[in-house]
């Protein structure tokens, strides 16, 4: 279009922060509040004693969405225009970012579907996401192909959750498929081995989410919450074809990964707990390099330190250059989360 060379000099960092409503147990035993949320002046405030001491501090973002907001709204306000530039052929990624418990896997995923195969009220930007997609390809009548990878990185290692195999306990080392990181000339990762579904419809697509999302939570009751220490993804490729000159094809093609972050308290409390320090440092690692990632990007550094995770690695074609990123922070309205709460707001302002 005539404004791509405005586009190129933008920086397309949006950060957004979602506060989750007090639970049921939260709400019964009365648990103080820390932070209150101005929607309209894009504002959290924190005005609470911590340790005697009066914490006051005010911390503008890009969208506040408070403990009423819907998951529809966040999604039409935030998510929507994102998937338009995926379907105009960008690479597009939107992380979760956020304490365990403050509700990434809520905004992400939250309810796949009804029994009648609607999008029900709780449903997350996943779903949300794939439903936007095929609308707008079918209302398009466009000629596409789309596939779909979904896959977690836990201790470094990438783990296929639509890998057909069910890895059972004994011999899981012998059936996994080998998934190997290969670097192309121009330092891009290419992921080998991973399970690359082709997707023809929306419910093709829930059906590998619901497969995938049952093995994450498997794995999570089997393996300690693993969930909070590992980083999930999601992504879509879509091929349209625009048109046909002689021979060739002229055809257009957009990425978009949903990533859902480990836990950030592995950030604060890196390797305390004995066992767990190689773990919590590769998380940490991860984590902090995506930060500093981002915060290179937006200041426009020539170094951006892609390199340093694996996770960065694997989504360099996604981050920085004429992508769209976005990162949703999640956090607690709760005083006694305060320290995490801090912690986040910190991280995702520095991606400002
Ligand atoms: P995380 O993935 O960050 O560890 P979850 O998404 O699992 O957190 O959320 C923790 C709990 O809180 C879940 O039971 C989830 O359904 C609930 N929850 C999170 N966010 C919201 C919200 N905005 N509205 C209602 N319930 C929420
Ligand atoms: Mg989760």
């Amino acid at each position: 279009g005539s404004n791509r060379l405005d586009k190129d000099k933008e920086v397309n960092v949006q950060v957004l922060v979602r506060c989750r409503p007090l639970n049921d147990d939260e709400q019964r035993v009365n648990v103080p509040k820390a932070i209150t949320c101005n929607e309209s002046k894009r504002e959290i405030s924190i005005v609470q004693n911590v340790a005697n001491k009066q914490v006051d501090k005010v911390f503008t973002f890009d969208k506040v969405f408070g403990p009423k907001a819907q998951q529809r709204s966040i999604y039409d306000q935030a998510i929507s225009p994102i998937v338009k530039e995926v379907l105009d052929g960008f690479n597009c990624t939107v992380f979760a970012y956020g304490q365990t418990g403050t509700g990434k896997t809520y905004t992400m995923e939250g309810g796949m579907r009804n029994k009648a195969g609607e999008l029900p009220a709780e449903a997350g930007i996943i779903p949300r996401a794939v439903r936007q997609i095929f609308d707008t390809l079918e209302a398009q009548h466009a000629d596409y192909s789309m596939k779909v990878t979904f896959w977690e990185l836990y201790n470094e290692e990438i783990i296929d959750l639509l890998a057909s195999e069910e890895p059972s306990k004994f011999s899981e080392e012998r059936q996994r498929k080998p998934i190997s990181l290969m670097e192309d000339g121009k330092g891009l990762v290419v992921v080998r081995g991973l399970e690359e579904e082709a997707v023809y419809s929306a419910n093709d697509i829930y059906n590998l989410l619901e497969r995938g999302a049952a093995r994450r939570r498997t794995a999570d009751t089997l393996l300690n919450k693993r969930s909070s220490r590992s980083h999930s993804v999601f992504s879509i490729t879509i091929h349209v074809k625009e048109m046909t000159v002689g021979d060739e094809e002229l055809i257009k093609c957009g990425k978009l990964n949903l990533v859902d972050l480990a836990g950030s308290e592995n950030i604060s409390r890196s390797g305390a707990r004995e066992g767990r320090a190689r773990e919590a440092g590769e998380i940490n690692k991860s984590l902090l390099t995506l930060g500093r990632v981002i915060t290179a990007l937006v200041e426009h550094s020539i170094h951006v330190p892609y390199r340093d995770s694996k996770l960065t690695r694997l989504l360099r074609d996604s981050l920085g250059g004429k992508t769209k990123t976005c990162i949703i922070a999640t956090i607690s309205l709760s005083a006694h989360c305060l320290e995490e709460t801090l912690s986040t707001l910190d991280y995702a302002h520095r991606a400002k």
